[in-house]
């Protein structure tokens, strides 16, 4: 029953595409007029990476 607490913690991917940054650079930021009114009922986050600069919309079911 359920998802098993294991799997749960393996399903953070890396956080950004240039595959540098790990989740202590990404900063949260606002989502954004597009995402809040047309993909408002997705659990996405959005952030930008330290790293190369880029905002990434991330997936989070939590
Ligand atoms: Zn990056």
């Amino acid at each position: 029953m359920g998802t098993p607490a294991i799997f749960q913690d393996q399903i953070k991917p890396r956080p950004c595409p240039c595959g540098k940054a790990d989740w202590d650079v990404m900063n949260r930021i606002s989502r954004g007029h597009l995402i809040k009114t047309v993909l408002f009922f997705l659990p996405l986050k959005r952030y930008k990476c330290s790293n190369c600069r880029k905002k990434v919309l991330i997936f989070d079911n939590d």
